[in-house]
């Protein structure tokens, strides 16, 4: 698997089912790691933020999010095969596992959310286990990690928001007992049903980010981190810096 640098984020250029298939290898050779799905604004955030850089550059994975890294890497003359949004490849991970009665543990989000979302992924997904769950509202995770170590999942969401969950996964990437895991910022609102996502047309034009702005129109002050990353980007092809 290669990577590409975009911006000082080293991304790898896989498809979805080639990153399903890295990460179903990740937990079943019981080598542990973490997933990183950074979007435009994460990779302007780790230019400035160098335990953020740090916390991404050690991932396991490192999966580009959305259209706008893909536009950023075809800017910069080294395309990548294909947006790989989290929330996907989360799901397509799990489906995998609920094969073969794997397990997953879901932290984040506000209190009752994630159980919500446990219940709906154990419908969508018959023969998955829900191992756990906490929220993401904590004063002391050292409680939700013997949580998690008690149970052991194949996959645990770590659902905090950039960067403190990068951060997170960073921090306790050599302490917590889990196969793999992903940060996933708002996924476990959307598979609660609190969030819903854009359908599927505009996910498809590419238009996902319009559809998010449009229904919280509080997100355009971090939204304008993506005109800055294009601009950085067309400033690093044409002057090569
Ligand atoms: N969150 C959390 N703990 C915190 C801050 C945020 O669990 O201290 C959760 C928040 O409830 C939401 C998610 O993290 O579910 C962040 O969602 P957001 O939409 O900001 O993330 P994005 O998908 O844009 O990265």
């Amino acid at each position: 698997m290669s990577r590409i640098e975009i911006l000082g984020v080293s991304f790898d250029n896989v498809t979805m089912d080639e990153a399903v298939s890295a990460a179903m290898g990740i937990i079943a050779e019981g080598k542990r790691g973490y997933v990183v799905t950074p979007n435009p604004e994460i990779v302007m955030a780790a230019r400035e933020n160098p335990d953020l850089a740090r916390a991404v550059g050690d991932a396991s994975l490192v999966l580009p999010d959305g259209i706008g890294v893909i536009y950023g890497a075809k800017i910069l003359g080294t395309p990548l095969k294909e947006k790989t949004p989290g929330i996907d490849f989360a799901a397509r991970v799990m489906e995998r596992l609920a094969d073969r009665q794997g397990s997953v543990f879901l932290f984040g989000a506000k209190p009752g959310v994630a159980e919500q979302a446990g219940e709906n992924l154990r419908e969508k997904f018959p023969g998955l286990v829900i191992a756990g769950t906490a929220d993401g509202y904590f004063d002391d995770d050292t409680p939700i990690i013997e949580q998690i170590n008690a149970a052991k999942p194949d996959l645990l969401l770590v659902c905090l928001g950039s960067p403190k969950q990068e951060l997170w996964m960073h921090q306790h990437a050599g302490q917590v007992q889990a196969g793999l895991m992903a940060g996933l910022g708002g996924s476990l609102d959307v598979f609660a049903g609190v969030v819903q996502r854009a359908p599927e047309r505009w996910q498809k034009l590419g238009l996902e980010w319009l559809y998010r702005l449009l229904k919280e129109p509080k997100r355009i002050g971090r939204m304008m981190k993506l005109p800055q990353f294009a601009l950085c980007a067309v400033k690093e092809r044409v002057t090569g810096k």
